[in-house]
């Protein structure tokens, strides 16, 4: 729909002949998915929503030709009906805090000088010209920022290990492997600001002496595959990557590898032996791949989140990045808010915010108005947030303490009518089908756990039934090789332990 209404507004403006005064952007993601389509009018921020196809003669006739805003299109909020004065005092986006996604939705991803205007590649520019590469690691070491794939690890300790081994080659790869259910803050960022990441990994190369970089995306992301190859080449034509960058005697070039859609290849061990041609398995660390990693060289590994951060931290500083966050969480995490929620989209808040302000205040409150039962962070690896931890501060630390972790930022908001056996039964298919089956404790306990489950969901479970899944759970976290079997009893132990009388109602339906 969002492609046609694009052909159709740019017709108009051809057939009104106003398409020189009146510019049209096609942009990446403004977040607010609940209200797609949306077109933004500039500079008076007329946020029109849920706009089809047939109403782009309408905008241009009265809008664009008379000044006439189209008041049926224009965003409400549904608690007031008042239309915002500006999209920052929208309910949906007045919390947020858009470092990651500061571009999306504001520039043409399709034309390098839009991304040069907002201070585009002048992180790097900073970098070459007016810092060492201790320097630069020092400034991502002292801002905080933690790893946003998923683990938390601090990003400057991670490159530092790189820069620290000496190499006649060292890698950087940008982890684009987004997999989990209900994710998709990766692509958007791809999609909708696909130079942040160029010119990160482009700093983290200078900065731990490498020359070659890799984004392994899955196949299933079309358009940032394209956009991602389009930014390459337009880098490299104005000098920013490639051979001896703005002059100076660094090089550094960025391939894509596309990967085949495996959940196990967003373990790094499996990505990089994906990237290598082989069978994407997980492998025993240590040795980690900071070390020896690519054909057995130095690889640094972030996730596209990871890497958006950076040339901001760079242009203004730690020390600001360090401001916001909580104590151990440092800077913004993106959500993709999604299930029984009335603004489902992409988010990007202060760490530290509450699951509370999340769901009511950005998100809208539950759909239809009923009770909130949970929501799941972290996707199949993650855990349930029940009503009691509302006001818990989000971040990498409390939720751990909750059972919960913060994943790579899916986030599905469950209600009462959500059958949580049902919910959880869903995430372990995905692991077992995901599962690469390389050690029985993933292969046999995710398996086994499902098969309970199954039971339990029919009515046919045993009381016996809750102690097995316990045992095999706590068996899997322990003797898994990697990531995605030790995690993958987590939504089963959560559910288990915060819905336990809901197990024990199944299972009495069985007498
Ligand atoms: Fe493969 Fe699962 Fe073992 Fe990981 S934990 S290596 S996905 S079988």
């Amino acid at each position: 729909k969002a492609g046609q209404l694009y052909e159709n507004l740019n017709a108009e403006l051809k057939a009104a002949g106003v398409e020189e005064e009146a510019q049209l952007v096609k942009t990446g993601c403004f977040g607010f998915c609940e209200q797609g389509p949306i077109v933004k009018i500039l500079p008076d921020e007329t946020f029109y929503v849920k706009v089809k196809p047939e109403d782009a003669k309408e905008i241009v006739a009265e809008h664009i030709v008379k000044g006439r805003p189209v008041d049926r299109l224009i965003y409400k909020e549904p608690s007031s009906d008042k239309t915002p004065v500006d999209t920052d005092n929208i309910g949906f986006y007045r919390k947020q805090f858009r470092i990651v996604l500061r571009n999306c939705a504001v520039i043409n991803p399709e034309i390098i000088d839009e991304y040069i205007a907002r201070d585009g590649y002048g992180a790097l520019e900073k970098a070459l010209f007016e810092m060492s590469p201790d320097d630069v690691l020092q400034e991502i070491k002292d801002s905080g920022l933690r790893g946003r794939g998923g683990a938390g690890f601090p990003t400057g300790t991670k490159w530092g290990f790189t820069k620290g081994v000496e190499a006649d080659q060292k890698y950087i790869v940008c982890n684009a492997d987004e997999g989990d259910p209900g994710a998709y803050m990766d692509r958007s960022v791809l999609e909708g600001d696909p130079h942040s990441v160029l010119e990160a990994m482009a700093i983290a190369g200078y900065t731990v002496g490498a020359s070659k970089g890799f984004i392994y995306i899955r196949a299933e992301y079309p358009l940032a595959i394209d956009r991602l190859n389009l930014a390459i080449a337009q880098a490299k034509e104005y000098g920013l990557l490639g051979d001896n960058i703005l002059g100076t005697d660094f090089s550094f070039d960025i391939e894509l590898r596309l990967g085949a859609g495996a959940f196990v290849c967003g373990e790094e061990t499996a990505l990089l032996a994906s990237i290598e041609g082989k069978r994407g398995m997980p492998i025993p660390r240590p040795p980690f791949p900071a070390v020896k990693g690519l054909w057995g060289k130095p690889t640094v590994i972030n996730n596209v989140e990871t890497w958006a951060n950076i040339p901001v931290i760079l242009l203004k500083g730690a020390k600001w990045f360090n401001s916001i966050g909580t104590e151990t969480s440092k800077g913004t995490k993106v959500f993709a808010l999604t299930g029984k929620i009335n603004n489902s989209g992409l988010i990007e808040v202060p760490m530290g915010t509450t699951l509370r302000e999340i769901i009511f205040d950005i998100g809208g409150g539950i759909a239809g108005g009923k009770p909130f039962k949970a929501a799941q962070t972290g996707g199949p690896s993650g855990g349930c947030i029940t009503p009691q931890f509302l006001d818990t501060p989000i971040d990498y630390e409390s939720l751990m303490s909750i059972g919960s972790m913060m994943g790579s930022g899916g986030m599905i908001v469950m209600d009462e009518d959500d059958c949580m056996i049902d919910v959880t039964k869903f995430y372990l298919e995905f692991t077992v089908d995901e599962s690469c089956g390389k050690c029985a404790p993933c292969r046999i306990g995710g398996r086994t756990c499902y098969n309970i489950l199954d039971r339990i969901s029919k009515g046919k479970g045993e009381v016996e039934d809750l102690q097995k899944l316990k045992d095999i759970g706590h068996a899997m976290r322990k003797a898994s090789l990697c990531g995605l079997g030790q995690t993958a009893p987590n939504p089963v132990m959560s559910t288990m332990k915060y819905f336990e009388d809901e197990y024990k109602a199944h299972i009495e339906d069985n007498k």
